[in-house]
């Protein structure tokens, strides 16, 4: 198999493989534990990527779904070893009024089509959980803004929902993922007067979104998990920019 050639923190590709931080991060202060980015942002993902954002082509899901975890890219052993390792695995929330305004969150199409894809795996898979986190802010939309501006835009736009239904039925909500394979080791249900949320405390978590610019988004989300209790979060996206 090819060697790595992505940081395993940032996800930027490198002349040398296997780099577990490289000269772009080495100096960022990130809540992201890694960043697994399985593709190089070149056509034709990049159209196939941006018909399906913004022209509404959710028949593309599938193909990038599967994309997500099947890629023979560069990063695909540090890939596996992140979802192997991984318990839940969520998509990047989108505001509710996003959401009517797109007519889906292409995160959570594509964290669906990835835990269906890797149905054929042997062994451990993470479950897909989309109730817990929540994005209750409808942030500006990031594309003119400059790196600082982004991170201060998505600080503090994401929560855990405690009401989630989710939340509390771990083990009912992935039908799809856990009906066919066991799932990774699930540390024992602790008691809810610890620190963190007893759905997420201890857990390993993948964050999947489509591309990865800043990581403004994903490291607030990060930061929001951490703070639940999470043990890892390591984010899943088809490229980084
Ligand atoms: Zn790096």
């Amino acid at each position: 198999m090819a060697p790595d050639r992505s940081c395993r923190r940032c996800g930027r590709w490198t002349a040398e493989p296997h780099r577990l931080r490289c000269p772009g991060c080495a100096d960022e202060r990130m809540d992201l534990d890694g960043v697994v980015a399985t593709c190089h942002y070149t056509d034709p993902l990049r159209h196939w990527i941006r018909s399906f954002k913004y022209h509404r082509q959710d028949n593309l899901a599938p193909m990038l779904g599967r994309l997500l975890v099947e890629s023979p890219s560069l990063a695909a052993q540090h890939g596996r070893d992140a979802l192997a390792a991984a318990h839940l695995m969520m998509p990047v929330p989108l505001h509710p009024r996003r959401i009517r305004s797109r007519g889906f969150n292409q995160s959570y199409l594509l964290a669906r089509q990835a835990t269906a894809a890797l149905r054929s795996w042997e062994g451990s898979i993470p479950m897909l959980e989309t109730g817990l986190l929540k994005r209750h802010k409808n942030t500006r939309p990031q594309v003119e803004m400059t790196r600082k501006e982004r991170y201060t835009n998505v600080a503090d736009a994401f929560s855990i929902n405690a009401f989630s239904i989710d939340a509390f039925s771990v083990d009912s909500i992935s039908v799809d993922a856990r009906s066919v394979t066991e799932p990774a080791e699930i540390p024992p249900r602790c008691d809810e007067s610890e620190a963190g949320h007893p759905a997420i405390r201890g857990r390993n978590v993948i964050l999947v979104d489509d591309v990865m610019t800043t990581g403004a988004t994903l490291n607030a989300c990060a930061r929001v998990l951490k703070a639940a209790g999470a043990a890892t979060v390591t984010a899943l996206v088809l490229a980084r920019l």
